[in-house]
């Protein structure tokens, strides 16, 4: 009788994984994938069910045959219309209505990212539902794990919504292989463009650095830094190290450097293979965006500054000094 209950259950669960249906959002510039959508794959697999993803732009022939490559892709969606031009929420959330409309999915997805923290609230409000944000591991097809407190808390949520709507970390989950699938596409078709915003333009920094989310070397530099002009030492050093430059909040608010470098709770999450911390305290927030580094290497006068508590490795000294002579030693190389 036990295992005639035991099979059962099993074969329940059997058929609840194979009605799981998932949507992934393809963040994208036409030509080329964002990384993250390759992890949000991952976590969309991780489901169980059919994963689809749904493409909207105006060019984007190149991004769907590579997404047709992905493995553990069942099907690709492409929508082309000039609305779709800056991938504006205004514009995308009626066409993936649409989409659920006709598909029916039991989860839909996008990394968490500006683009997908941008649309994804939309889209669980117009299908009244609450959204999940920023998950960092799938435990069952409705129940996932994020953090809280900056990072230092861990929270299982039960999701009973009838779809669910979820963004999904990037560093927490690998990339899925971007061969070995060979899924079919087809053409989504769009609803008539809404037309209550239109995008004009975008100004892109431009840098021959690494892409800071996507960067496998890191170096972020805080107050201690003391000016923008500072920040010199370390591009000359993360250049020696093909390295992305990333910030505190504290060196953001003073306006030593851009916003889109501030790494941390509000900032950008990074789990790269080498993190160096500059003159950086090791606030919570700061954590929250990097500790889960491969190496961590802080550099600080304060010998009892928090950072020291998650390094691998840390020099205690002035970084207007030992910075200049790494970059030396490693030109020498
Ligand atoms: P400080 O804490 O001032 O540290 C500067 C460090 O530089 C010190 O440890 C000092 O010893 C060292 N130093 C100074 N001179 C030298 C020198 N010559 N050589 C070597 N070392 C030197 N912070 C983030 O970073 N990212 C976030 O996303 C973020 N989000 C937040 C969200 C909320 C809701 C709140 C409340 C705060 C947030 N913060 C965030 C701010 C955070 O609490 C800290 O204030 C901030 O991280 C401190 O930045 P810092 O380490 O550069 O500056």
């Amino acid at each position: 009788m036990f295992r005639a209950a035991v099979t059962r259950r099993l074969q329940q669960s059997a058929l609840l994984l194979r009605f799981q249906s998932t949507l992934v959002i393809a963040e994208h510039a036409n030509d080329t994938l964002a990384p993250i959508t390759l992890n949000t794959i991952t976590a969309a697999k991780r489901l169980g069910g059919e994963v689809s993803c749904l493409i909207a732009g105006t060019k984007c022939d190149k991004v769907a045959q590579d997404l047709c490559k992905v493995a553990g892709v069942a099907k690709v969606l492409v929508a082309e219309h000039d609305a779709y031009k800056g991938l504006l929420p205004e514009e995308l959330t009626p066409l993936i209505l649409a989409t659920q409309k006709q598909f029916n999915y039991t989860h839909i997805c996008a990394g968490a990212s500006a683009f997908g923290k941008n649309l994804l609230p939309r889209v669980a409000a117009k299908l009244d539902v609450a959204p999940i944000s920023d998950i960092i591991a799938v435990k069952s097809p409705d129940t996932f794990v994020r953090t809280i407190y900056a990072g230092n808390a861990l929270c299982t949520v039960k999701c009973d919504e009838k779809v669910k709507v979820f963004s999904v970390r990037g560093t927490s989950f690998e990339a899925a292989a971007t061969s070995g699938g060979s899924a079919g596409s087809e053409k989504a078709s769009p609803p008539a463009p809404v037309g209550i915003s239109e995008w004009l333009d975008q100004k892109l920094t431009k840098s021959d650095r690494p892409e800071l989310t996507g960067a496998k070397v890191v170096v972020s530099g805080g107050r201690g830094l003391k000016s923008g002009e500072n920040f010199k030492l370390l591009y000359d050093l993360a250049d020696q190290l093909h390295a992305a430059v990333g910030a505190s909040r504290a060196a953001v608010d003073a306006g030593f450097v851009p916003n889109d470098m501030q790494v941390g709770q509000t900032g950008k999450i990074v789990a790269p293979e080498l993190y160096i911390a500059v003159g950086i305290s090791g606030a919570i927030q700061h954590l929250a965006g990097m500790k889960d580094s491969k190496t961590i290497v802080a550099i600080n006068k304060d010998p009892e500054a928090p950072i020291f508590q998650v390094a691998d490795y840390g020099i205690v000294a002035d970084l207007f000094k030992v910075v200049p002579e790494m970059t030396e030693l490693l030109k020498k190389k």
